[in-house]
């Protein structure tokens, strides 16, 4: 995160002379800053000292300078700490990847080559695997465009609003998601791509990867609600139905990052994710840490 030397200058009492504790890292001074101002308001509300107005400031070494200077992030200019790790806790929630990050990895990946760029994508050809690549851009999502739900009514502004809170790197690299709502769709859908096929009698979804396509059986995950309603009469056809469909999308889009993802670093989604019980075991989190919580209900 940053090598060089730094410390936190607390001010209990605005104007006075700093306390000063030397830090390793940024975690080291974010732990101070907090511990110092819950320190602060304790002593105030314990009656040990009077109401107070405080100030704490990072400091960084500057070797040529020879003198401590007030911190600054390089990367992003944030040069106020608290402001720094809200900025980092909400790349980490939504994971998202920049434009230029993109770019740079792709130009920099061995065996991706014929690369081409346009405002909303970058292309490449993958020797390795012999087949198109297909880079998106994180920023803006056009859901729309990537989304072919054929005849399946959905509501989707409460779909997209939804898939905007997920991992954005799930969106990397399918290029269309199609819902397969009946034969006819699939036999269209097949024309397009005459290399693949899809067991519609027992797979809810599916990659083709050489083509950078999911496919989401909505008519094998109908068929499927119906049996369990019929068993458990006191289910709702419409909320299985819903849990069905986002779940097999969120284990399809993780297995597209995690099997084909050449610029995603193995520090960043680790190998061993992309066997099938982990895919599973994602989907099933991420259902139920974040899908559950909001208004899930967007497929009738
Ligand atoms: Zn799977």
């Amino acid at each position: 995160m940053n090598n060089k030397k730094l410390r936190v200058c607390h001010y209990p009492q605005i104007p006075c002379k700093p306390f000063i504790v030397e830090v390793n890292d940024l975690n080291e001074a974010k732990l101070i800053f907090k511990t110092l101002a819950d320190y602060d308001l304790f002593q105030f509300k314990n009656r040990i000292k009077p109401d107070y107005c405080n100030s704490t400031i990072l400091e960084e070494w500057d070797k040529e300078k020879q003198k401590w200077l007030s911190w600054c992030d390089e990367e992003t200019g944030i040069d106020d700490l608290r402001q720094y790790f809200e900025f980092i806790e909400s790349k980490l929630d939504n994971c998202i990847l920049s434009k230029k990050e993109i770019i740079e990895r792709v130009r920099n990946c061995a065996g991706l080559i014929d690369i081409k760029e346009d405002e909303k994508h970058i292309y490449a050809y993958d020797e390795q695997e012999n087949k198109h690549c297909y880079f998106r851009f994180l920023e803006n999502i056009n859901f729309e465009e990537i989304f072919k739900f054929g005849v399946q009514e959905v509501d989707k502004e409460r779909f997209f609003n939804i898939l905007k809170t997920l991992d954005l790197r799930l969106f990397l690299m399918p290029e269309k998601i199609y819902f397969i709502n009946n034969e006819e769709e699939y036999s269209k859908l097949v024309e397009e791509y005459p290399s693949q096929f899809m067991d519609l009698e027992n797979a809810v979804g599916i990659n083709w990867y050489e083509d950078n396509i999911i496919v989401i059986n909505v008519l094998l995950i109908r068929k499927l609600t119906k049996e369990l309603i019929e068993e458990n009469p006191h289910f709702s056809y419409e909320k299985e139905l819903n849990i069905g469909i986002w779940q097999t999308l969120i284990h399809e889009l993780r297995h597209m990052l995690c099997d084909s993802a050449v610029i995603i670093y193995d520090n960043e989604v680790p190998i061993e994710e992309a066997d099938e019980k982990k895919v599973e075991e994602y989907c099933r989190e991420i259902f139920e840490d974040k899908v559950r919580k909001m208004d899930y209900i967007c497929f009738k």
